[in-house]
């Protein structure tokens, strides 16, 4: 359906825990969070009830996010289910790629659920600063994922790091290589000021264009596929099997575009991940709305989506207070 902007809104993304098996510096503080009460978290019967509605109002594609979605426990049964609620075209997946790692089957299995794209988050290749950002030694994990995803035909894989200046910004080179020679999508993303990521200070995309071009020589963009799927521009470079890409909500704002609303574990639907609040499905679903109820209850949450985020207003009130781990990314 269209927005009060005349955006078409096609697109969510669903957290389905806020649990996670990393502690990213930037997303989770190194002691966690208290885990939101299991009583508290959509059930997976809910969350399938309200993506028979979103797709009702014009949903067509389901990205399954967290915390970790991989650590909700049926998880593959849940995506199958949401894979098959008419309307729905797309089911992908973000993770950290740990578990797929440790057993890479779940990769196959993923596809088999009816997942046709995997992003893997990964930030740096040096295994101490993996270790330094996300508390875990585990970058052989997320490296054995990325191969275990790109071995899968009809699986597309994509890795998204985060652009941080005071870890990764001597790794664009190297990270960017991960599209070499396989045939996926390498995509940087700006950091946003959302929880801990305020204490982050990122980098640009144009500031990386240029890196690569002096390494890899001239990228031509996508025009194919530039405004597909969402936000992210595409380029290639030379004798690259994969391309790069950039998500830069900061210095190259697409809100004008944004196809995007999300609901997270709690069953809060929000209409843009900077503002706080949202429409509590959950307690319409746990008073015993009908379908009807809780269709318009979406559609006027969508309809009354904010025209853009606010984040280079530095303004405090009405923003969202909560870490990335409970929105979903
Ligand atoms: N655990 C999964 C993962 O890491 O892909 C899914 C949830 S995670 C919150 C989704 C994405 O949000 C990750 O790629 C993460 O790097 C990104 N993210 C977290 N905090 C961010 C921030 N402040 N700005 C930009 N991206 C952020
Ligand atoms: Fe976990 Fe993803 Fe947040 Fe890292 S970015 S702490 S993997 S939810």
């Amino acid at each position: 359906m269209k927005d009060q902007f005349n955006r078409n809104i096609d697109y969510i993304r669903i957290s389905v825990t806020d649990r996670c098996n990393l502690r990213c510096r930037y997303c989770m503080p190194s002691c966690g969070v208290a885990s939101v009460p299991h009583g508290k978290i959509l059930t997976f019967d809910e969350i399938v009830r309200l993506t028979q509605r979103f797709a009702e109002v014009g949903i067509r594609k389901v990205k399954i996010t967290g915390g970790e979605p991989l650590v909700r426990r049926g998880v593959l049964d849940l995506i199958r289910e949401i894979r098959q609620v008419s309307g729905i075209d797309e089911v992908t997946l973000t993770t950290n790629g740990v578990l797929i790692g440790q057993q890479p089957e779940l990769a196959y299995q993923l596809a088999e659920a009816g997942v046709s794209s995997i992003n893997i988050s990964l930030d740096t290749l040096n295994r101490a600063r993996y270790e330094m950002l996300t508390g875990s030694d585990g970058l052989d994990d997320v490296m054995r994922a990325i191969d275990a995803c790109c071995s899968i035909p009809n699986l597309k894989a994509k890795v998204n790091a985060v652009t941080l200046a005071d870890y990764n910004r001597d790794e664009v080179a190297e990270l960017a290589a991960l599209a070499r020679d396989r045939n996926l999508d390498v995509r940087f993303i700006e950091m946003m000021p959302i929880g801990l990521g305020k204490d982050f200070k990122g980098y640009g995309q144009d500031w990386i264009l240029k890196e690569l071009e002096a390494v890899y020589g001239l990228a031509a963009m996508d025009e194919n596929d530039c405004r597909g799927n969402g936000p992210a521009v595409y380029y290639r470079l030379e004798g690259f099997c994969g391309r790069v890409g950039f998500i830069s909500a900061m210095s190259h704002m697409f809100c004008g575009e944004c196809n995007r609303v999300r609901l997270t574990s709690e069953g809060l639907l929000k209409p843009c991940l900077q503002y706080a609040g949202g429409t509590d499905l959950r307690r319409l679903l746990r008073n015993g709305a009908d379908d009807e109820i809780l269709r318009d209850a979406i559609r006027e949450a969508i309809y009354n989506k904010p025209q853009h985020h606010r984040f280079l207003d530095e303004i405090d009130d009405e923003m969202e207070g909560q870490g990335m781990s409970f929105i979903g990314g």
